[in-house]
């Protein structure tokens, strides 16, 4: 049994009356980034179904990759068959046949667009229906609540079966609600971070703090190979690697132990800021989960969100670890996260980090000094590495100027 094409069902975006158009063609896109890999599908799209044309491609390789995309609630295989109701039996019976198990119901529900079509939708019902139950045993008319819905629409070049419904990813499409600036590290919870906040449709640039020597190339690579993660749902990915040691040495030398850990969070928060103005991002992601650690209390929070007033969005706020580690096996960053590579924030962690941090107490040890040139020098060296998803070629690397 050979698929035709295969017919998408928006869901919700369907529910965003004046932007639908936008929702479509961000749909489209991540469509089409995600076939890349099979170059004769046509994509047709318009305000209420997309469908996917396969021309000859193979749809049972497809059906997966789609099943990730963002925006799409459900999808149906179907296949192309010649006006004859002979050949009609034959497909429908063969389609009925791969889903079918012993003790099911189904109906049958056509659709005529070519009116000229010998048979009226009733009477295609029965025929159909009649065909079906003479030659699959136990199978049983259920016309209000059935295990499966086959659906024959008759249109002008041909007759397009299908009885499947496919569950697809939900959420809004990636992109479709506007930038976010990601800041991931090499742990658990941030790639889920980024992973939610495109669910919900925010296309995200990723930001990671480096600090060489003490942090190596191999930590570098972890986080690329999870931004090639995150990449596969987003079509593409630009990772910031911002150079964080100088700023890290600073903050050792001139803030007390106890509050070095929040002070180096707020320069992270105000750099990822900075990156997120210059890339008109507008809001900030964050992997953090309330009283996960020290710096995830909200006193904390409360002292490091002082450096900005932009969103920090926080997807992971309410969630237990548990919950989270069963979302990243789900996604693939989980394997890649537990390479015990050290992060940056760990490598000067205080014996004793404040978890009630003071905002004014923390804004004083850092008034003894103009961190604003450091911060631009970071942000201006920060290196811009564009990641395409895992089965494409390389990333390029390369400093780019804002
Ligand atoms: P994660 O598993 O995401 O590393 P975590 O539980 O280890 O989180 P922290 O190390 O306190 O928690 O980090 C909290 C959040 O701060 C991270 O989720 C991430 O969003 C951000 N963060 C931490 N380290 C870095 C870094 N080196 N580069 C970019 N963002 C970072
Ligand atoms: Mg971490």
């Amino acid at each position: 049994m050979k698929y035709d094409r295969i017919l998408i069902r928006y869901g919700e975006i369907t529910l965003k009356g004046r932007n639908r158009n936008k929702f479509v063609e961000k749909l489209r896109g991540s469509v089409k980034a995600a076939l890349v890999s099979f170059p004769r599908v046509k994509i047709e799209a318009s305000r209420d179904r997309m469908y996917v044309i396969l021309n000859e491609e193979n749809g049972d390789e497809i059906i997966p990759l789609l099943k990730g995309i963002f925006g799409i609630y459900s999808f149906s295989p179907a296949v192309k068959v010649e006006k004859d109701i002979e050949k009609m039996k034959v497909a429908a019976l063969d389609l009925f046949a791969k889903i079918y198990k012993k003790g099911q119901t189904f109906k049958i529900t056509t659709k005529r667009s070519d009116k000229s079509f010998q048979l009226n939708t009733e009477e295609l019902n029965h025929l159909f229906g009649a065909h079906l139950l003479i030659n699959t045993p136990e199978l049983k008319v259920n016309v209000k609540n059935p295990d499966i819905d086959l659906r024959i629409e008759i249109r002008e070049d041909a007759a397009y079966l299908s009885c499947e419904t496919i569950y697809g990813a939900g959420g809004l499409p990636v992109g479709s609600s506007g930038k976010a600036m990601l800041m991931l590290s090499g742990g658990i919870d941030s790639p889920v971070a980024g992973h939610l906040a495109m669910k919900r449709g925010m296309g995200i640039e990723a930001i990671h703090f480096f600090s060489p020597p003490y942090t190596s190339e191999r930590s570098k690579q972890k986080v690329i190979d999870l931004s090639k993660q995150l990449a596969k749902v987003s079509g593409m990915l630009t990772l910031h690697v911002v150079p964080f040691t100088e700023i890290q040495e600073i903050i050792r030398k001139q803030v007390p132990e106890n509050y070095s850990m929040t002070t180096t969070r707020r320069l992270m928060l105000k750099i990822a800021d900075e990156i997120r103005n210059r890339r008109k991002g507008l809001a900030i992601i964050t992997g953090e989960s309330l009283g996960q650690v020290a710096s995830q209390t909200l006193e904390s929070m409360y002292a490091i969100n002082d450096v900005t007033n932009t969103p920090v969005l926080r997807p992971l706020i309410t969630m237990d670890k548990t919950e989270i580690i069963k979302i990243a096996k789900e996604i693939n960053t989980l394997d890649i996260s537990i390479r015990p590579f050290e992060d940056c924030c760990t490598i000067f962690v205080p014996s004793s980090p404040k978890t009630k941090p003071k905002k004014e107490k923390v804004q004083f040890y850092e008034s003894f000094l103009d961190f604003t040139p450091f911060i631009e020098k970071a942000v201006n060296e920060t290196e811009l590495i564009h990641i395409k998803p895992e089965s494409q070629k390389e990333e390029d690397s390369f400093h780019e100027l804002f």
